[in-house]
């Protein structure tokens, strides 16, 4: 039986694969479109502009290309011709490619053109919406575009093109007359000519007040949204005031003078506009990373420590297939919570391999993480996050004469734990489960950020967060006594006593929570002492 010559690719060639555009969003990572995000993670190549948030890129497989093709402030990384190209190019590889872009492709992205110029290289594309900043990022400052009784239209409008220019097709009085019914306009990529945009919009019998409110809003929709509310007079002047630049949406009309309450829900989180540095190692910041966004911080990761997994796992592994042999297993942090799993995972051991010993676990953090990866609630959480609290605790609610307790640790933990539980007759194995070191340098962003001021507060998480940081900074340690530090708790503060460094506020409980809410009232503080 011969093939049919239609079900052969041409001579032996890759069927050539599809290009998916897809929009980005207008910034926060949570909002690309559930369709966007399954195509991205089926990705090879991710073809990305400089309005895309990188953070979506770790949607794509770990092993897929990622091309930058960002356009900012007129350097361009390749021109669009070059950025057609290399599309069609992987698309005939074989290669999936997704054309990550900004907002919506076709809003002022050249979405549009793309499409054409692949369909005429006979490359199959797909295109999935996405949401326009020029919607989002004025409701993450308060502004609904449309409103029943102020507005209703919106006016998408370019700022690329300049209204002093004859070749403009802006028609300047017609869209001051929209406004002027109770309409809204909003300009995409205009802070450059903001001074032109409202001389048009001003200008003739029909242009509009001076005193028509407008509004400016950088960043929308992330940790870094900056905005202004001014009016078409004075935008200029207060533009320039508010050091609010490009990447910004403008809007001009009744809309933008609106202050109802409910509205600012984005901007009225507990810790929005605040810089919040986090130390932890880049395993753990995540979900501490998390929990401030949430709450609206600017989040820098600084990770001081780099956790390693110990060459030799054989004392580890003998010691946990004998578990039976302990009375019990004491846990003081995640990573031991991780190694734990992992080896057996190996030994192909399941969490009933642990009914047979107590645990104990300092921390909420320990405790959840034994809840989530093993569903082991422990026997025994010390009221504080100390192991100090801990030795007490078991110390007086139990004998621990000739008890054997496995202590699965890093290999900087404090020695007092082990020592009191010996003291009280324990008989303690202590293994390194994870060896920490401190990690190799900061990250330049990190440092720019303290040098200009930008930096908040810098969290401390552990007495080596503080020492390391302390050390990696070198001669710029006087960095740290230009913003407020916030410590997880009394031994970490100790630390930083010892370092000479002022600290702000300290977690009770101590842990991730609790430092959490120590920076929520702490912020809250301060709001209420600049009203
Ligand atoms: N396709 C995009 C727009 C691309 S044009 C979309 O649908 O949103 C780029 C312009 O979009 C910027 O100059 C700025 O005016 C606006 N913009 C994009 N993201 C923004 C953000 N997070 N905050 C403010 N303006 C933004």
């Amino acid at each position: 039986m011969t093939n049919s010559p239609k079900k052969k690719s041409v001579q032996g060639k890759v069927p050539a694969a599809t290009v998916y555009l897809v929009g980005a969003g207008p910034g926060d990572e949570g909002l690309i479109t559930v369709k966007g995000q399954q195509v991205l993670s089926k990705a090879q190549v991710v073809v990305y502009d400089a309005l895309c948030n990188p953070a979506l890129l770790d949607h794509a497989p770990a092993d897929a290309e990622h091309l930058y093709v960002g356009k900012r402030g007129g350097n361009h990384t390749l021109t669009q011709d070059q950025i057609n190209d290399a599309l069609v190019e992987h698309a005939k590889a074989g290669r999936t490619v997704v054309r990550l872009k900004g907002g919506d492709p076709y809003l002022f992205g050249r979405g549009g053109e793309e499409v054409s110029f692949l369909h005429k290289h006979g490359i199959p594309s797909q295109v999935i919406p996405g949401i326009t900043a020029g919607i989002a990022v004025p409701m993450m400052a308060g502004i609904p575009v449309t409103h029943r009784k102020i507005a209703s239209t919106v006016t998408f409008v370019t700022g690329h093109e300049d209204p002093t220019k004859d070749q403009t097709r802006i028609d300047y009085n017609a869209l001051a007359r929209l406004i002027n019914m109770g309409g809204t306009a909003c300009f995409y990529m205009g802070i450059g000519r903001l001074g032109s945009i409202c001389d048009a919009l001003a200008a003739g019998d029909d242009g509009l007040s001076l005193e028509t409110p407008a509004a400016v809003v950088q960043w929308g929709t992330t940790p870094r949204q900056r905005s202004l509310r001014t009016t078409l007079g004075t935008a200029v002047e207060d533009l320039k005031a508010s050091g609010i630049s490009s990447p910004a949406i403008i809007l001009v009309g009744q809309v933008a003078a609106i202050d109802e309450p409910g509205l600012d829900f984005f901007t009225s989180r507990p810790l929005f506009g605040q810089t919040i540095l986090v130390t932890r190692t880049r395993q753990q910041a995540s979900a501490f990373r998390q929990q401030l966004e949430a709450l609206g911080a600017n989040v820098l990761e600084a990770p001081t420590i780099d956790v390693v997994r110990p060459d030799d796992w054989t004392p580890t592994d003998n010691a946990i297939q004998a578990l039976n042999d302990y009375d019990w297993l004491i846990l003081t942090s995640v990573n031991g919570v991780n190694a734990l799993v992992q080896r057996m995972a190996v030994l192909g051991l399941d969490s009933r391999h642990l009914s047979c010993v107590k645990i104990a676990a300092i921390g909420s953090a320990v405790d959840e993480a034994l809840w989530d990866q093993l569903r082991i609630k422990p026997d025994m959480v010390p009221t504080q996050f100390v192991a100090e609290s801990l030795a007490g605790e078991l110390i007086a609610q139990n004998d621990l004469a000739g008890q054997r307790m496995l202590l699965l640790r890093a290999d900087i933990a404090r020695p007092a734990l082990p020592k009191l539980l010996a003291e009280a007759g324990a008989d303690i194995t202590e293994l390194v489960v994870y060896q920490t070191q401190k990690a190799q340098s900061l990250p330049d962003n990190v440092i720019e950020a303290l040098e200009q001021g930008q930096v908040d507060w810098v969290t401390f998480t552990s007495s080596s967060t503080a020492q390391n940081m302390f050390d990696l900074l070198g001669s710029r340690q006087g960095l740290l006594k230009q913003t407020r530090l916030a410590s997880i708790g009394p031994i970490t503060s100790q630390t930083l006593q010892r370092l000479n460094l002022p600290i702000a506020i300290e977690a009770s409980p101590s842990d991730i929570a609790g430092l959490t809410d120590a920076l929520v009232n702490a912020s809250a503080l301060d709001t209420s002492a600049t009203v």
